[in-house]
């Protein structure tokens, strides 16, 4: 026990910088083996420090890129005793106790969204394995059992899952629309209606929108009442990815931004990215959870008894999934220890962090910032084009305090800094500042 605290202290002590790749390949023939040569826990300890130090390291305050998944130690606390009790809480007779508490879980996410009581959802590794899941018993619902075919729309900026979850369910890639963008990179809801139109006339069954609420390429949330509505017009399901950015429904402004997101069919939301659980902790929610336990129902003589009344749902039905971690214990300690305020307020810093970096990028002629954020992504480039923004990327990665991404857009590359980790503060935008020969740009009165 005092080799894994030493252990974990030296994890989370660990400082700058934000990624280290030199000598990796060397480390990389250190840890490749055929067989396992056998050690020490102290010893392997010690290999496990010395190997994570290379790579991304996503416990920095600096890590921007992507979107980050920052990992608050709470969850490896909960993840050490859920693997100690190894409860199975796939179905409820099992551990009706334990099942509870992942149900616990799974009910709080469905009320920050403001669902119904009726709603069921589960959660999953992360926002594919729910975005799949979404597009299963909305194909389910709308087109039956048999029936594979119908189109689904979504916009060019919505995340790559959505697509490879169509392809992996069976949906002929052709019939998956890319809806156009509007100024603000958010769904164009004419275009939408267009889309829907020219299907219908010849015999195509929408069954299927997509709206992004944070979209990872720039946080750009669709406009989720008056798309939906158009959906709905035309009996489609519509189900809005807030992978990224659901926990902002914690905020004022998130709320403003997603207005509508309770009424949507389904949502995507990814506690390890807004609620910093660590990695693999996904949720699906559906608003009629009768739609979702049709779709996925299975039934087998070795699993009775099932569905006893006065327990917990039978997550199984649920879900593809029917052996399960013990998911839940992440965030229902969290919850229970801290309460949401923490997180609402880590969520406000994280947006006013990108706010404030925006200001200070258009205030500045040497880069282009043209979108203000939607949620807590600054998207910008170098004004002297595509190769001045890619030495630029370089240049503040190899810097070590911060870590930003690229993106492609508009034909164009841009660098990403996405503010989403409780330990990210001030001090992490004056060090990208910084790294961007801005220093002292904040603006009058921050911090
Ligand atoms: C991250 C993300 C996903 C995919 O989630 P994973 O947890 O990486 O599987 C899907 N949609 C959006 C908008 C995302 O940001």
């Amino acid at each position: 026990m005092e080799q894994l605290t030493a252990f974990a202290e030296q994890v989370l002590s660990s400082g700058p910088p934000a990624s280290d790749f030199s000598g990796i390949h060397e480390l990389l023939a250190e840890l490749d083996e055929a067989e396992p040569a056998r050690g020490e826990l102290p010893e392997l300890l010690d290999l496990l420090t010395r190997a994570s130090a290379k790579g991304m390291n996503h416990l920095h305050p600096g890590f921007l890129a992507y979107i980050p998944v920052a990992g608050a130690p709470v969850n490896a606390v909960a993840d050490f005793v859920a693997a100690l009790l190894n409860r199975y809480v796939g179905v409820q007779w099992a551990s009706p106790t334990m099942a509870q508490l992942e149900w616990n879980v799974v009910r709080w996410l469905a009320a920050m969204f403001g669902y119904p009581e009726e709603a069921r959802g589960v959660l999953t590794s992360g926002g594919s394995f729910a975005n799949f899941t979404a597009l299963v018993t909305a194909r389910h619902a709308r087109l039956g059992a048999g029936h594979l075919q119908g189109a689904i729309y979504q916009t060019d900026q919505a995340h790559m899952s959505v697509e490879r979850a169509a392809r992996l369910a069976g949906v002929d890639p052709a019939l998956v629309r890319f809806v156009a963008t509007d100024d603000g990179l958010r769904m164009d809801v004419d275009a939408l209606e267009e889309a829907i139109e020219a299907d219908v006339s010849r015999g195509i069954e929408p069954f299927l929108v997509v709206l992004s609420a944070g979209t990872t390429n720039s946080g750009a949330v669709d406009p989720i009442v008056d798309a939906a509505r158009v959906a709905r017009a035309s009996g489609a399901w519509v189900h809005v990815d807030a992978a990224y950015g659901g926990a902002f429904v914690l905020t004022e402004h998130g709320r403003e931004v997603m207005r509508g997101i309770d009424e949507a069919d389904s949502i995507t939301f990814d506690p390890h990215k807004g609620l910093f659980s660590s990695m693999g902790l996904g949720c699906v929610l559906v608003r009629d959870g009768e739609a979702m336990r049709r779709a996925h129902m299975g039934e087998h003589a070795y699993l009775q008894p099932a569905g006893q009344p006065g327990l917990p749902p039978n997550l199984s039905d649920y879900s593809m999934e029917l052996t399960r971690p013990f998911r839940g214990l992440r965030l229902w300690l969290a919850l229970k220890l801290y309460g949401w305020e923490p997180f609402r307020q880590a969520l406000e810093l994280n947006r006013q962090l990108a706010v404030d970096l925006h200001r200070a990028l258009v205030a500045d002629d040497r880069y282009e910032a043209p979108w203000a954020p939607q949620l807590s992504t600054v998207v910008f480039r170098d004004a002297g084009g595509d190769e001045a923004t890619e030495r630029l990327l370089e240049g503040v990665n190899a810097d070590g305090r911060v870590l930003l991404s690229s993106t492609r857009m508009r034909d164009r590359l841009w660098l990403r800094a996405c503010f989403l980790s409780h330990r990210t503060d001030r001090a992490t935008l004056e060090d990208l500042l910084d790294a961007l020969g801005m220093s002292g740009a904040q603006p009058p009165g921050a911090g």
